[in-house]
C-alpha cells in the first residue's frame, strides 16, 4: 500500500490490453473513450464539493470479466503489468470513490453476475450480481435478503464494498454487523487466486471501497420471506410525522423501513396519491400482521393512512423512495442548489427545528436505523467552509455527522491499511481512496 501510484505508461496499458483480449475476449475489453469515460464515473455528482473537482481520473481501459474466475485472472495481470485496478459494481456509489484517480483498468464487474447457490439462510453470488436478483432469488425459495440499499440494482461487491445499509438494516445494523457470511477476495499481488474467507477475515473487505481487496463472489445472510405491505401516510407537519416514528419501528415483528419526508421534499417525489401535496409523508414496510396497530399510530398521532400497497413490487418501490434517493429528486427539482449530509443520533427527532436551521434552506430526510434516528439533512449550498462550519454545529446539536464529500476510505481505517500492506503491497488498488493520514471532519457515521 502507497499514498501515490503514478499513472501507468502507455507501453504497460498495451502490453495489459493484449493479455486482457486473450483472457476476457475481445468483446469484453474496450478502451473505447466513450466506454472509457462512463466507467470513470460514479455518483458524485451529488456533491457540489466533489463536482467542482470533477473529472478526478479517465480509465485507459475498461474490462468486463464474466465470472469471478476471470476476475481473478483480470486483476492479476493488472498487477504484473503494474497497472491500477479500480473495481465497478453498477457504479452508484456517490463519493467518487469509484472513480479511477490514477487511470488505469477499470474492472466492470456487471457481467460477472451467477447466483450460485441458494441455501438455508444464505445465498452466494458473483460479484456483479443485481441485489434486487438476489431478493428474488431468495424469495423463490421463501427467504429475503437481511437487507439491500435503495439502489437495489446496485452489485452485491459494490454494495459490500461502498454502502452500508438500507432495507432491513432497521433489524440488522449496517453491511458490516454479520451480513457478510464468506467472501472469495483478489489481492493486489499478482496472483489470479480467490482467497476464501470468512468471519471476521470477511469484514476486512467491507465498506473500503477495493482497496485491500476485490470482492469476486459473496455469500450473504437470508432469513424467512414475510408478508409485506407498502404503508403511506400523511401527517400535516414534520414533527407530528417524526413524533409516530419510533413507535412504528417498534412494531412485532419489526418492520423493514421507516422513512420519513418533510412537505417540501414530498412534494418532489414522483407523483402517487399515497404522497399528497403540502402534507409530511411516512413510509413503512410493515408486516401484514401489523398493518392495523401502524394504522392506529398514525391516526392517534393525527395522521391518515393514505394507502395499503401489496405485491411483490411494493417492497421495492418504497426502498427506492428511501435514504439518499429523495435528495436525489430534491436535487432534479433545483440543480445545482442542494448539498447534504449523512446525519445520525436522537436529536434529529428531539431537536428537529435547530437541525433545519443549521443550513439556508435546511430539511430532512429521516430514517430509522438499527439504533435509532438516521437521516440526510439537505441544505442550499454555498461554500465548502459552509459545509463544515455547519458540520461543527451539528456535533454541537448533539449529531452524528458523516461527511460524504470526500472519498477517503473512513471507516476502519487503520484495519484497512494494515490489511492493504499485505494484500496490495504496490497501492495498485483504487489507488487515491487509502490515505492512512485522512481525518476527516467525522463524527458519528452514519448507521
Ligand atoms: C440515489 C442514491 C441512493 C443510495 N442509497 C443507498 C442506500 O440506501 N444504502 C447504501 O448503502 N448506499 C446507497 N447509495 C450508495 C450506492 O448506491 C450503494 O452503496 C450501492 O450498493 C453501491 O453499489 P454499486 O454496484 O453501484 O457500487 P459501485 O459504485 O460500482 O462501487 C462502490 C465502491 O466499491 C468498489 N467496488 C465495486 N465492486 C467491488 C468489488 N467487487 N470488490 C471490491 N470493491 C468493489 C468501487 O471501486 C467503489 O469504490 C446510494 C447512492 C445513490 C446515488
Amino acid at each position: 500500500m502507497t499514498l501515490s501510484v503514478s499513472p501507468p505508461t502507455s507501453s504497460a496499458v498495451a502490453d495489459l490490453e493484449a493479455e486482457l483480449v486473450e483472457l476476457l475476449g475481445a468483446r469484453n475489453v474496450s478502451t473505447e473513450p466513450r466506454a472509457r469515460e462512463r466507467a470513470s464515473v460514479d455518483g458524485a455528482r451529488m456533491s457540489p464539493i466533489i463536482s467542482e473537482l470533477l473529472p478526478l481520473g479517465l480509465a485507459d481501459l475498461v474490462a468486463f470479466p464474466t465470472s469471478a474466475e476471470q476476475i481473478g485472472q483480470a486483476v492479476a495481470a493488472a498487477v504484473r503489468h503494474g497497472v491500477p485496478v479500480t473495481p465497478r459494481g453498477k457504479g452508484t456509489g456517490n463519493y467518487g470513490q469509484g472513480i479511477p484517480m490514477a487511470g488505469g483498468l477499470v474492472l466492470d464487474l456487471s457481467r460477472a453476475r451467477a447466483v450460485v447457490e441458494v441455501g438455508d439462510g444464505f445465498v452466494t453470488a458473483e460479484a456483479g450480481t443485481p441485489m434486487v436478483t438476489l431478493e428474488r432469488a431468495a424469495h423463490a425459495t421463501g427467504q429475503q435478503l437481511w437487507m439491500y440499499p435503495s439502489t437495489a440494482q446496485s452489485s452485491v461487491g459494490g454494495f459490500l464494498a461502498g454502502g452500508s445499509g438500507g432495507t432491513g438494516s432497521i433489524v440488522h445494523g449496517t453491511n458490516d454487523a454479520g451480513f457478510v457470511a464468506a467472501l472469495d477476495v483478489v489481492h493486489g499481488t499478482g496472483s489470479p487466486e480467490l482467497v476464501h474467507v470468512e468471519g471476521d477475515e470477511a469484514q476486512l473487505f467491507v465498506h473500503n471501497y477495493g482497496t485491500a481487496g476485490v470482492i469476486a463472489r459473496a455469500t450473504v445472510r437470508l432469513e424467512p420471506l414475510q408478508d409485506w405491505r407498502g404503508l403511506y401516510a400523511s401527517f400535516p407537519d414534520f414533527r407530528s410525522a417524526q413524533a409516530v416514528l419510533r413507535d412504528l419501528a417498534a412494531l412485532e415483528p419489526r418492520p423493514r423501513l421507516v422513512s420519513a419526508d418533510t412537505p417540501e421534499i414530498t412534494a418532489t417525489l414522483p407523483a402517487d396519491p399515497a404522497l399528497p401535496e403540502g402534507r409530511a409523508s411516512v413510509r413503512v414496510i410493515a408486516d401484514e400482521r401489523t398493518v392495523r396497530r401502524a394504522t392506529e399510530i398514525v391516526e392517534a398521532g393525527g395522521g391518515r393512512v393514505e394507502d395499503v400497497r401489496e405485491g411483490a413490487q411494493t417492497a421495492l418501490t418504497l426502498s427506492m423512495l428511501s435514504y439518499n434517493h429523495p435528495i436525489e429528486w430534491l436535487q432534479k427539482s433545483a440543480p445545482g442548489v442542494y448539498f447534504h449530509l449523512e446525519v445520525s443520533g436522537a436529536a434529529l427527532i428531539d431537536r428537529i427545528d435547530e437541525v433545519h436551521a443549521v443550513y439556508e434552506g435546511g430539511m430532512l430526510h429521516q430514517e430509522i436505523g438499527h439504533s435509532g434516528p438516521i437521516g440526510m439533512l439537505a441544505g442550499v449550498y454555498r461554500s465548502p467552509e459552509q459545509v463544515l462550519d455547519g458540520i461543527r454545529a451539528l456535533n454541537e446539536l448533539g449529531v452524528g455527522v458523516h461527511n460524504p464529500h470526500q472519498w477517503n476510505v473512513d471507516f476502519q481505517l487503520a484495519r484497512t491499511v494494515e490489511t492493504a500492506r499485505r494484500t496490495d503491497p504496490q497501492g495498485l488498488l483504487n489507488p487515491g481512496k487509502l490515505n492512512p493520514d485522512y481525518a476527516g471532519p467525522t463524527k458519528g457515521a452514519v448507521s
